[in-house]
């Protein structure tokens, strides 16, 4: 792919003054202390803190296409605080003492993306004004207030989340319908390109080595094999993500779900008076297809919401401009946003979100293989492919560390169902998901037998 190509990725690609062009490929036999799989932000992350720890490491990343082509690249922007699966560990007691500890490491991982991009002058618009839930529907209410209690029995505080009424909601996001929302303050808006980007240059100068155009075809013992060389590691972390299924025997550890975003043109004040947003919080609603925005640092809306799985873990990082996807979004977009029905979109995209089995992140290293992995984060990875990066680094030099003690620690990821089954049962949830939106929408009352099954599917 072309530089240009690069650009066209993403309205953030397109933005870079960076100009994209790849770093040399791997040729020929290396060895290394550690190897990475990917350069995102969970193998640069990792990179990174491993380096801090012990500069004479030898750390190696094998990238297939160039840093921040994935997922980190093309992202919402939104660094949160939490992680996908959680709610379900903090229902169990046994198991709720370690997810409320995960929960703030969370917070603190927001936190630390802040201070080490200042701190490496990594200028990626970072601003941390939290992000709203609004209730868009009457459900709606019941759903985030008794979130907002929830929380607040573990021991959540006024300052982690709040209830927003009616009156304070609107005055800080004009949707259409907006009957009070929910407030999470740990949420910071960034520009994920300028964030990955300025990570890999941050991890290279620090002495990692970072080889692109080079796909990666399996991850042996403790070796990287790509058609034209190979790395030798003691450990070989997989930060694959979504593109996971195309390594060879990692067909089944985690899907790709598309997710889709469009960029309007940047607006007028006078629409942004309307819009709200004044300091840059991110925003959704509850409802369960995903949707997600945020106010960019030049005054545009960057708007996405989940899109395709595609048979056989099929993975795309281009989209027709008239994919049903964008079409979807952009209704969703003008049905909140009424004054953005003009707005010109300039940019539309999409990507792969990693989706375990059970819909839940984790990391890991077995000494024995020297095998390492992050991720699985369902589309919720900004934040915490820091903390995945951070506690990889943990395992690998044997620290014991708060981190390494976390419930997401060591679990290997159980395997999806072969095909079809895969594919009718992940477009069966979709479309059951669908419908207890468009039931909610259309007569403000929750279907209860088609939310408690897919509930029981998803959490
Ligand atoms: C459109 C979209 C919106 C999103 N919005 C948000 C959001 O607002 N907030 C949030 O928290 N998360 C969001 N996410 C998810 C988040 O971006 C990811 O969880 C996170 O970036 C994952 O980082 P990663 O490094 O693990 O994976 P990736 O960034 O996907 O990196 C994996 C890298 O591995 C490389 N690779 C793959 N296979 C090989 C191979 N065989 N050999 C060598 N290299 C390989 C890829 O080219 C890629 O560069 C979104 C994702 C998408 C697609």
């Amino acid at each position: 792919m072309a530089a240009e190509r690069y650009r066209s990725l993403s309205f953030w690609h397109d933005s870079l003054a960076d100009d994209l062009t790849p770093r040399a490929s791997l040729s020929g036999d290396h060895a290394a202390d550690v190897a990475i799989v990917g350069a995102g932000y969970t193998g640069l992350w990792t990179a990174y803190y491993l380096k801090k720890a012990q500069p004479g490491l030898e750390v190696t990343i094998v990238e297939a296409e160039i840093a921040g082509f994935g997922a980190s690249g093309r992202n919402g922007g939104w660094c949160l605080g939490a992680l996908a699966g959680i709610d379900k560990w903090l229902a169990d007691p046994a198991r709720r003492d370690g997810a409320i500890s995960l929960m703030r490491a969370m917070f603190d991982a927001v936190d630390e993306v802040g201070r080490v991009t200042e701190a490496e002058e990594i200028s990626c618009d970072y601003a941390k004004g939290g992000t709203i839930s609004v209730a868009t529907t009457a459900p709606h209410v019941g759903m985030l207030q008794r979130q907002v209690e929830e929380f607040r029995s573990l021991g959540f505080g006024e300052e982690d989340f709040g209830w927003l009424d009616p009156g304070e909601c609107r005055s800080r996001i004009g949707t259409r319908r907006n009957l009070g929302g929910m407030f999470m303050s740990h949420c910071a808006a960034i520009h994920p390109a300028k964030l990955v980007r300025g990570l890999a240059e941050v991890v290279e100068r620090l002495g990692v080595r970072i080889y692109e155009l080079s796909p990666v075809r399996s991850i042996g013992e403790r070796t990287v094999l790509t058609d034209s060389g190979q790395v030798r590691a003691g450990v070989v972390l997989r930060a694959t993500e979504g593109y996971t299924p195309r390594l060879l025997r990692h067909g089944r550890k985690l899907i790709p779900i598309h997710t889709m975003m469009v960029a309007t043109e940047p607006l007028p004040e006078s629409v942004w008076d309307e819009i709200g947003l004044a300091e840059r919080e991110t925003f959704g609603d509850p409802r369960r297809v995903t949707i997600y925005g945020l106010r960019t640092a030049d005054g545009r809306l960057a708007f996405g919401g989940r899109g395709e799985y595609y048979f056989g873990s099929g993975i795309r990082d281009t989209f027709p401009p008239d994919d049903a996807g964008f079409r979807r979004v952009q209704h969703t977009l003008v049905d909140l946003f009424p004054a953005l029905r003009e707005a010109e979109i300039t940019h539309r995209w999409g990507g792969p979100v990693g989706v375990p089995r059970d819909w839940r992140p984790s990391v890991g290293l077995n000494r024995l293989s020297g095998r390492a992995w992050a991720g699985g984060y369902v589309g919720e990875g900004v934040a915490a492919s820091n903390l995945a990066g951070r506690t990889v680094a943990d395992l690998i030099l044997e620290r014991e560390t708060e981190l390494v003690g976390l419930p997401w620690v060591g679990t290997p990821f159980p395997r999806w169902e072969p095909e079809p089954v895969r594919w009718v049962g992940v477009k069966a949830i979709r479309a059951l998901a669908e419908s207890v939106d468009a039931t909610e929408m259309r007569s403000g009352k929750t279907p209860k037998l088609r939310s408690r099954v897919l509930r029981s599917f998803v959490g």
